[in-house]
């Protein structure tokens, strides 16, 4: 496997050292191969919203697993899996399942693309909407961590047709709108980003992301990968009172095991084949098992969980900004929802070129430090950390007083 790992940030390479290999987890613990157990931030990369292993999840699957892995055919289970999600998010009229929030920002590319018969896409410099060709332009993620905004083997002629504006930032939307509107198939954003570090909008950046596309016949996509369900039932949108056009959904939806969607308008999401001329298909697309995981991760959303995450990740917020101020270190934390980055950055980030300038060297010497006692932090600067409903306040008290002697080692 390139660098041992199956997935770029694993590979601890913007922090250096060994990652651990890890053999178990469960709740808001991961215990590694060695036996050394930690305090789990990364959940997955999102995922792992009701803790690992829940005991829910875990019987769901089972109980789908031994009825069949896989038919390639429709079931019961997707049909009031895809119910569940129109019920949360009243951007989907239709949906369809993919296996990754690749193929699900990879998919709307296409839809949006042959629903405007327009070629040109619009991103955000920093978002990461997944790896296919067209989209890792200028992408966060691992991407950004490892100073690849374009990664090779990506044709020119296909990133000419991916125009790239920086986040937050209004105006620049406005002058593209004025003089290309009417070539542009579709913007696709994070609403709340958190592939280069958690940053929210600024106030009317989304809103008018729908509006100009509207105006000019346009898609606007939010890719909610990452927020959907996790910033509430439905997702960022649902917080900011927003209706896109189309939506992406993954991580969460698929309660650990690999489903995703995307969806939209019914005009919209009509273009599908076998009803309309845009193909996509998947041989595990709505995978039993994996719905299975994902009706019961989602059934365990309610209020009280939401309330819980709101009350474990505003603590840790305010424990670290505290640390942070004791230890008189230029580094503010950025939060929304269970989502949030300590950015070693003496201001606070609202975009691309802002995050890139956070100290890399001191946030490696700050994953080190909390990894040693016992806490496991995204190894990149330039991702968010996830809070779980199962994380104790025991577990959010010690992470704190981790971040502080961490942070020592830091300033020393
Ligand atoms: N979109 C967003 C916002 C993401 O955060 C990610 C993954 N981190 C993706 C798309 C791609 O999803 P996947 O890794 O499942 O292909």
């Amino acid at each position: 496997m390139p660098a041992g790992v199956n997935s770029p940030v694993r590979a601890f390479g913007a922090v250096g050292g060994m990652p651990p290999f890890i053999a178990q987890a469960r709740g808001s613990h991961i215990i590694d191969a060695d036996g050394n157990d930690y305090i789990d931030y990364v959940g997955s990369w999102g995922p792992a919203i009701v803790g690992h292993a829940h005991p829910e999840v875990i019987r769901a699957v089972q109980h789908a697993a031994a009825s069949g892995m896989s038919f390639g055919a429709p079931t019961q289970s997707e049909v009031l899996f895809a119910e569940m999600l129109v019920a949360r998010y009243p951007s989907i009229e239709m949906l369809r399942c993919v296996s990754s929030g690749t193929e699900a920002t990879m998919s709307a590319i296409r839809v949006a693309r042959g629903y405007t018969k327009r070629d040109f896409i619009v991103k955000f410099e920093g978002c990461y909407h997944g790896h296919a060709d067209s989209l890792l332009v200028r992408a966060g993620s691992g991407a950004a961590t490892f100073g690849v905004p374009d990664s090779a083997g990506v044709p020119a002629q296909l990133a000419q047709l991916t125009l790239t504006l920086p986040y937050n930032d209004l105006d620049a939307l406005s002058a593209l709108f004025d003089s290309r509107g009417h070539d542009i198939a579709a913007v696709i954003v994070e609403p709340v980003c958190g592939n280069m570090g958690c940053i929210p909008p600024k106030p009317g950046f989304l809103a008018a992301i729908i509006d100009r596309c509207r105006q000019s016949g346009a898609v606007s996509i939010f890719d909610e990968v990452m927020t959907g369900c996790r910033l509430g039932p439905g997702g960022a949108q649902g917080q900011m009172g927003l209706v896109p056009d189309m939506t992406c959904l993954g991580k969460i939806i698929g309660g650990g095991l690999p489903l995703a969607v995307y969806g939209g308008r019914r005009d919209i999401m009509q273009q599908v084949a076998p009803l309309g001329p845009v193909y996509q298909a998947g041989t595990l697309s709505g995978n039993p098992v994996a719905v299975a995981a994902g009706i019961a991760t989602l059934t365990l959303l309610d209020d009280g969980v939401y309330a819980r995450l709101s009350d474990l990740s505003t603590t840790l917020q305010f424990g670290l900004e505290q640390a942070i101020a004791k230890v008189r270190i230029p580094a503010v934390v950025q939060r929304a929802g269970s989502m949030l980055t300590l950015f070693f950055n003496p201001e606070r980030v609202d975009d691309y070129t802002h995050a890139a300038q956070s100290n890399r060297e001191r946030f490696a010497r700050f994953h080190g430090g909390l990894l040693e006692r016992g806490v496991y932090w995204p190894p990149s600067q330039l991702e968010a950390a996830f809070v779980s409903a199962a994380h104790s306040d025991e577990d959010i008290a010690r992470t704190i007083l981790a971040a502080e002697a961490a942070l020592l080692d830091v300033a020393s």
